[in-house]
């Protein structure tokens, strides 16, 4: 088996074929020849590169081709808490005995992240050092200082979820409170569903429709419209139903819908995030309800549907990361 410098993260990586590679830290992942030539020619930054192999990890793509490297480039950087979840359920994932003792080596993170790895360690104990290196690329860390601050400082001591173990550095095992939180604290991490909520006057329905829901597709989650008559507007099962399996929602409260209000109430109360959206003009009047006045509201404005698309997009990938829903589509006749 001959390794060599993944293009996108630097870490150890097989060239299983043509263009396919299988990265330690990336995942296996498919490079067309005139990309690759295109890697070669960039000088990525760290974040960059655990950016890239972050986004690639959780969305395996087909072939990459040179257009995709500037937008892969550009993918935003998730939340530190959302960097820390992803590592947790990775952590119970590979260690699903309560009690446990996780396996994480501060030695061979370091040695992988400064490409100073020992050849003959390399190649007799793959299997840990691919551990290791998935473990730097599910945490989307930027640098070994960086894993052992989500460990030591987020996980460990700020939210008790890890609780140290031994004398060995990173040595730890989960907590209960940590088991506590990935059986019920944080609901539908693996949906790729998201309610829309708002009131549905026709033209509200089209901007739910053609922009926020194709913004959402396009970060790869299911958007549910579940749509009613404005001057009705019951609270209906199947809008609960859609909640209780979103991944998280979105809440337009642009022409002040009570639905709108109580859905992403709803949402918070069942502990599932909640993007406000509302038209401009609306914020600056005032009209939203004072209790959620005090939130990050992402406004829109008609004719600037784009910009509103870009900022939609960047606040949902870096919440919630890439989803992995695709829509099936009917092949071209
Ligand atoms: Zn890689």
């Amino acid at each position: 088996m001959a390794l060599e410098k993944c293009l996108i993260c630097g870490f150890p990586s097989e060239h299983t074929g043509r263009e396919d590679y299988d990265c330690f830290r990336c995942g296996k992942i498919r490079i067309g020849s005139m990309a690759a030539i295109l890697f070669e020619q960039l000088s990525l930054s760290p974040r960059e590169r655990a950016n890239m192999s972050g986004a690639l990890r959780e969305n395996p793509q087909p072939v990459m081709i040179p257009g995709d490297v500037e937008r892969l480039r550009n993918t935003p950087t998730p939340s530190v808490g959302q960097r820390a979840d992803k590592l947790l359920f990775f952590l119970q994932k590979q260690w699903p005995t309560a009690g446990a003792v996780l396996d994480i080596q501060p030695g061979i993170v370091g040695d992988l992240f400064r490409q100073n790895c020992d050849p003959v360690r390399l190649t007799t104990n793959t299997k840990s050092y691919r551990l290791q290196a998935s473990i730097c690329g599910v945490a989307w860390a930027e640098s070994d200082v960086e894993v052992g601050f989500i460990l030591n400082d987020y996980l460990s001591e700020t939210k008790e979820f890890l609780v140290p173990f031994g004398n060995r550095t990173w040595g730890f095992k989960i907590s209960p409170k940590g088991w506590d939180y990935l059986e019920h604290g944080s609901p539908n991490v693996e949906s790729t569903k998201v309610l829309i909520a708002g009131r549905f006057t026709p033209e509200l329905l089209k901007f739910y429709t053609d922009v926020i829901g194709k913004t959402v597709e396009a970060c790869g989650y299911e958007p549910i419209i579940v749509g009613e008559p404005e001057s009705l507007e019951p609270i209906t099962d199947q809008i609960i139903a859609s909640i209780r399996k979103s991944r998280f929602v979105v809440s337009d409260l642009t022409k002040q819908s009570n639905g709108a209000y109580f859905e992403g109430g709803f949402a918070k109360g069942l502990g599932l995030e909640v993007i406000w959206t509302c038209l401009e003009e609306e914020v600056a009047q005032r009209k939203v309800h004072f209790d959620v006045r005090g939130l990050p509201i992402l406004p829109w404005k008609e004719g600037e549907e784009n910009d509103f698309c870009k900022r939609l997009q960047n606040r949902i990938e870096a919440n919630f990361g890439k989803g992995k829903f695709k829509r099936v589509q009917s092949a071209p006749q």
